[in-house]
């Protein structure tokens, strides 16, 4: 079944008490949304802007022309909580008319006690709330049709990628992670809810779907994997069945924060099918057997390599990305050690590192012997220097291939692009430049021949048609 969107009423103040909005006779209340945070809220901000157009707003992407401004915040890092109180900071001076909602949205003192004049506060997901309190601000005009959004709902990735949101919540508890406290346990969609809007979404001109959850390998666990029916056939809520139906879109999927459990291994055949893009976005985190035991990680990392090598036998072209925190408490040079070593031996094509932060209300607070800043930084600098070497050899392998690209961007010196190793916004890209890069619109696939290559992006030129 269908998470629902939680209905909790908007908690009226002094604050939110403001005269209602008058908007000018003969033109439409205008909303702005400002969105920070991961994927999955921006899939958030998607879904409230649609249920708004469908009322007959219009969104605006300027503070000087919206009747009000939603700031959909991100709690997930003390820093993220800064970004967020300063961004509420900056709509307030700019427009005077802000609504809270996201993550951070769930400590509404946290946000009160900064900025008192703010209409409303609600937490993530709340989408009907965050629409009362836009109602409320600025009422909808009257539109007897309800026709102004397309079925793929409003989107604020470029047109022709798009994330799915297959799952809300977790039931992992890692120590330095409040997000299961914030978006509760796992609540998967039924696999039917998830093709509709995929399907509507290929219709709608999309050409990727990046499919997103806080655990994508668990999707259907809390549904026991009930069935549920899609052109006419059933469809269980499991990630081998859904990655399956989703192939039949014709586009590409690919699939993000995934865990390496033994069902994983069904995805390979997928992949070497072209199903499914060869590419797994897998949070390691650490490898140390001592430093995931305190994050309170499942995982052993030896059987993790075994996996990691089966993979890439069964599936050459298979990229790994992931992510990595240094610095955790507790983390000494040994095990920093062991995490360079593991990394060279895994060869993960591709990684992001976050410097360890205590994240209110996380447990890994509380734990002892915290590294020191110039211990994190150094760390830091040896993680990404080692990865950056792994990465350069990979490219360095990829010129004299010919790779699918679908291309981001054109301007008139060339476009780019990203290939089946390349998620939007974390990893790299191809390049073409000159005419011949020009002439490509964004959304378009084509074949590529790799002529140069960087530590994480590569140049070529259009292959000739097969
Ligand atoms: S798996 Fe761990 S880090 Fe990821 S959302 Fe769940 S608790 Fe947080």
């Amino acid at each position: 079944m269908t998470k629902t969107a939680s209905h909790a009423p908007v908690r009226k103040t002094a604050a939110n008490r403001q005269p209602t909005k008058r908007v000018p006779k003969g033109r439409d209340p205008r909303v702005g949304i400002v969105s920070l945070g991961c994927p999955k809220a921006l899939v958030d901000s998607e879904r409230i802007l649609s249920r708004l157009r469908a009322q007959g707003y219009e969104i605006t992407d300027s503070y000087d022309g919206a009747d009000v401004v939603i700031v959909n915040t991100c709690g997930f890092l003390n820093s993220a909580k800064q970004e967020s109180l300063d961004a509420i900071g900056e709509a307030i001076a700019e427009n005077g008319r802000v609504i809270v909602t996201g993550c951070m949205g769930g400590n509404e003192d946290s946000i009160r006690s900064v900025h008192p004049s703010v209409l409303s506060v609600t937490g993530p997901q709340q989408y009907e709330s965050v629409v009362e309190a836009v109602n409320n601000a600025v009422p909808p005009k009257h539109d007897p049709f309800m026709d102004l959004v397309p079925p793929a709902g409003l989107k604020l990735t470029p047109r022709h990628y798009a994330y799915l949101k297959i799952s809300e919540g977790c039931n992992h508890r890692c120590t330095f992670c409040i997000i299961p406290s914030l978006r509760g346990d796992l609540a998967s969609r039924s696999a039917r809810d998830v093709l509709i809007e995929a399907e509507n979404l290929a219709k709608a001109g999309v050409k990727e779907l990046l499919v997103i959850s806080q655990d994508t390998s668990a999707y259907g666990l809390d549904l026991k994997h009930a069935e549920s029916t899609w052109r006419g056939r059933k469809v269980k809520a499991r990630m081998t069945e859904l990655c399956d139906a989703l192939s039949e879109l014709g586009i590409w999927t690919r699939l993000h924060y995934v865990y390496p459990y033994p069902h994983v291994d069904e995805i390979m055949p997928l992949m070497a099918e072209g199903k499914v893009l060869p590419y797994l976005d897998i949070p390691f985190q650490h490898a140390s057997p001592q430093v995931l035991k305190a994050m309170r990680r499942p995982a052993n990392q030896e059987k993790v390599l075994e996996r990691l090598r089966r993979w890439r036998e069964a599936v050459p072209d298979l990229t790994i990305r992931s992510t990595f925190i240094v610095g955790f408490p507790g983390e000494t040079e040994d095990d920093f050690n062991f995490l360079l070593d593991w990394l060279d031996e895994a060869q993960i094509d591709r990684a992001g590192c976050f410097k360890y932060e205590n994240v209110d209300g996380a447990t890994a607070n509380n734990l002892e012997d915290h590294v020191d800043e110039d211990e994190k930084q150094d760390r830091w600098d040896r993680f990404m220097e080692t990865q950056r070497q792994i990465s350069e050899a990979k490219m360095e392998r990829k010129v004299g291939t010919v790779v699918d690209v679908l291309i981001d961007e054109v301007d008139e010196d060339g476009a780019i692009g990203r290939s089946s190793a390349d998620a939007p916004e974390i990893d790299g890209n191809v390049f073409i430049n000159g005419d011949e890069g020009a002439s490509l619109s964004p959304g378009d696939v084509v074949r590529v021949t790799v002529e140069a290559a960087e530590d994480y992006d590569l140049w070529g030129s259009l292959a000739p048609k097969q």
